[in-house]
């Protein structure tokens, strides 16, 4: 089986106006022929006009959450029906500031990745330990049964990606060696294919946590890891285009 073709996605998390679509063209323009698939999720308000801005180009738009219902009395929720009209074609789920700001569980992340791809949306589901769980030495324990506990079954067989987004790293400049990652990104693998046989390798597994422009080459090259999911330095053109071309 050949390697997932890399993701790089970027979360510009509750950042950016109208304005900020000047930001989005100047990525869809530097993106040229790079060989990784190349996302912006900005807030929900946004993604209309940038999905129309950017369509017909190599920069696909996605959402930062979705409901785990279709449609109801959600008051101030999106469901991925509204995303996916909208222009979405992909969905960030489970994020760590999701999982603790709102209480989210796996079975949470769960019901949100099935409501996603009922509304033909890609998953893109994270997981991640916090500083604590690390220090105890329970990283992978943590990682894989977030895995488990957060990838339905009805994933098999579909697009999606898992991103590894230690919670200590996202935001603070700190990242994991190398190594640390590698060894969470093998385990997840070696969840996905316990969890879905040989689909389970075509997923592309994204690391995220300050992932920067001086960083990007030497996680992007680590065994296993096949793209990034990038906050900051996603809301600059110029640092998320050194970071896809660092691919
Ligand atoms: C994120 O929140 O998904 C993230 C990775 O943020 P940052 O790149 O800013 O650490």
């Amino acid at each position: 089986m050949t390697a997932p073709t890399p993701l790089i996605a970027g979360n510009w998390k509750m950042n950016g106006t109208s304005a900020s679509l000047a930001e989005a063209q100047a990525i869809a323009e530097g993106v040229g022929d790079c060989p990784a698939r190349v996302a912006i999720c900005p807030p929900s308000i946004l993604i209309h006009r940038m999905a129309q801005a950017l369509a017909g180009g190599k920069v696909l738009v996605g959402g930062q959450d979705a409901h785990w219902d279709d449609a109801g009395a959600f008051t101030g929720d999106i469901s991925g029906e509204m995303l996916a009209d909208a222009g979405a074609k992909l969905v960030i789920l489970g994020h760590s500031e999701r999982r603790e700001g709102y209480r989210e569980t796996d079975e949470v992340v769960a019901n949100k990745a099935r409501a996603a791809l009922r509304a033909g949306l890609e998953p893109i589901v994270c997981v991640g330990e916090t500083l604590e769980q690390r220090k105890a030495g329970r990283a992978l324990e943590v990682v894989t049964g977030q895995v488990r506990g957060s990838l339905p079954a009805e994933l098999a067989g579909q697009t999606f990606s898992v991103a590894y987004e230690p919670v200590w790293a996202i935001g603070t400049g700190l990242t994991p060696t190398t190594p640390e990652i590698e060894e969470v990104h093998r385990a997840i693998r070696a969840t996905l294919v316990e969890l879905f046989g040989e689909h389970g390798k075509s997923a592309p597994i994204l690391y995220g946590g300050s992932v920067k422009p001086g960083n990007a080459a030497e996680i992007l090259h680590a065994d296993e890891v096949g793209g990034a999911l990038v906050g900051g330095a996603s809301l600059k053109a110029a640092d998320f285009l050194a970071i896809v071309r660092a691919v």
